[in-house]
């Protein structure tokens, strides 16, 4: 299947075999007595070293090898004679497939800040950080897919335009085909949305979990792994407009299996990035360490590996809501008035609080349990006292919430009360109440935004950085 990759030549035994290399160069050095191409073709975070003689090919050739240009260059496959790497190819045709003048090309061998490169999303995945960030990207998919699989579970592809807006109030994307400088109007003068492409309105989903609910109630344990949308216009470093959601739903799942299947998933996919991507990991631990530096001792991240390992090896705190509250309530930050936002009974936790408890009370991943009612969604499991929710937020270190789930009601006359209470439209949601009519069972889910994950397992900090095009208020460029 086409050329070798520049990683399965630097594993190599070198035998003065012929190589054909293609990738684009990061650096080319030159001294007396020879020329250094340092080539790269994303298959690695390594380089490969390609060694030509000064004079071997003409000055024109050799000028428009610069950072970035994309070659092909043909020689032998040499123990290498430098350090720092095991083989090195001994050049003997050098074949431009395009160059980058360096007077324009934007990514030259020196560190560019993130929010630079976040301008020229087209090309940053060409550095060391984003190949690999995108690398690891790939590998925790791979590892999400394998995990289900070998479980029993069904890949569900839930539909991304959906007409029930069942979670985000006022925080979806509109699909229209209308023509929106002649507006369709009704007798009464509102929007004609019958004359729509669907004839009703309709959004790009916040989440598939009420079709994986209906895929459960048939194949038992389902997922699905696909695009999600929020119109939210939260400016942080832990939201994107469009972003990547994992969704377990299970039958037969009560809460307590809901937590134990949340935290056995993230520990496994965290494990298998750690097994599979150690290069590109000690690529980015040592990037973090450079980063601090510059930094107070006390404000110094645990190195990158460390983090991860801590996460697989050690069991995640469960406690409830109201357990949480009490913690914070008797807090340091709390009594000395640190907090942005108050702590009481019935507040919706903010990052703040979560990562207090992550961070500074427990120092490890976090389960939280039985939440309010008021402040989650109307389809959770009443607990017996009917104030609070059979919900589960995995909260974790550095991100806050990285995984919001649930029991879900499975009680028809329960689940319809709480549809009304939140004054949502039965009739809009139908097809999700008669689940509960028709062969009804207990069962629980829940909801992993895959660049949280992404986020924490890179160690990077702003999540704009952890998907290839990231799409946020005022941004879809690229
Ligand atoms: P938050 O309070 O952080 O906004 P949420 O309560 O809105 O999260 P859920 O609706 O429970 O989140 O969604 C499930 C998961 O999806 C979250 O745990 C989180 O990992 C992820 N997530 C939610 N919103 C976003 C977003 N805008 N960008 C990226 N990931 C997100
Ligand atoms: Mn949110």
């Amino acid at each position: 299947m086409g050329p070798l990759q520049i990683k399965e030549i630097l594993q190599a035994t070198p035998e003065n075999q012929p190589v054909t290399l293609k990738g684009w160069v990061r650096t080319k050095r030159e001294s007396k007595n020879a020329i250094f191409i340092a080539l790269n073709d994303g298959s690695t975070i390594h380089n490969i070293q390609a060694v030509a003689q000064p004079g071997q090919f003409p000055d024109e050739l050799i000028q428009i090898v610069t950072t970035g240009a994309c070659l092909k260059i043909t020689g032998q496959l040499v123990e290498s004679q430098g350090s720092g790497q095991a083989v090195e190819v001994k050049v003997e045709s050098i074949e431009v497939y395009g160059a980058a003048d360096p007077d324009v090309y934007p990514l030259q061998p020196k560190k560019h800040s993130l929010e630079f490169l976040r301008e020229i999303a087209h090309l940053r995945p060409r550095t060391n950080t984003f190949g690999a960030i995108l690398r690891i990207r790939h590998a925790l998919a791979f590892a999400v897919h394998q995990y289900f699989n070998d479980r029993g579970f069904f890949y569900l592809h839930t539909p991304v335009i959906t007409a029930s807006d069942a979670e985000g109030a006022g925080e979806m994307f509109r699909v229209t085909t209308l023509d929106l400088n002649k507006i369709p109007r009704t007798e009464e003068g509102a929007i004609n949305f019958k004359e729509d492409f669907f004839g009703r309105e309709a959004n790009l989903t916040v989440s598939g979990q009420l079709e994986g609910e209906l895929g459960a109630m048939a194949l038992s344990k389902i997922y699905t792994f696909g695009p999600t949308f929020r119109a939210e216009n939260s400016n942080t470093t832990r939201h994107l407009a469009e972003f990547w959601m994992i969704e377990p739903e299970m039958a037969f799942f009560e809460l307590e299996d809901n937590m134990d299947a949340a935290e056995d998933f993230v520990k496994t996919v965290i494990a298998s990035a750690l097994e599979n991507c150690k290069d590109d990991l000690n690529f980015l631990q040592n990037r973090l360490a450079e980063e601090d530096k510059n930094k107070p001792q006390n404000e110094r991240s645990i190195p990158l590996l460390e983090k991860l390992s801590f996460v697989v090896d050690n069991p995640f705190e469960r406690l409830t809501y109201t357990e949480a509250i009490e913690i914070l309530l008797k807090s340091k930050p709390h009594k000395e008035k640190k907090f942005q936002y108050p702590v009481g009974w019935g507040i919706d936790l903010s990052s703040e609080h979560e990562r207090y408890l992550v961070e500074k009370h427990f120092k490890k991943p976090v389960i939280l349990t039985n939440y309010p009612k008021e402040i989650k969604s109307f389809y959770m499991k009443l607990d017996e006292d009917g104030k609070t929710v059979r919900a589960m937020d995995v909260l974790f270190p550095g991100i806050g919430e990285i995984i919001g789930g649930s029991q879900r009601e499975e009680n028809y006359e329960k689940l319809l009360g709480r549809v009304h209470e939140v004054g949502i439209d039965p009739q809009n949601l139908w097809w999700y109440l008669e689940t509960r009519k028709f062969g009804t069972a207990p069962h629980s889910g829940f909801g992993l935004g895959f660049e949280r994950l992404v986020l924490f397992v890179t160690g990077m900090s702003n999540i704009r950085d952890v998907i290839p095009f990231p799409r946020y208020p005022k941004s879809a460029e690229f």
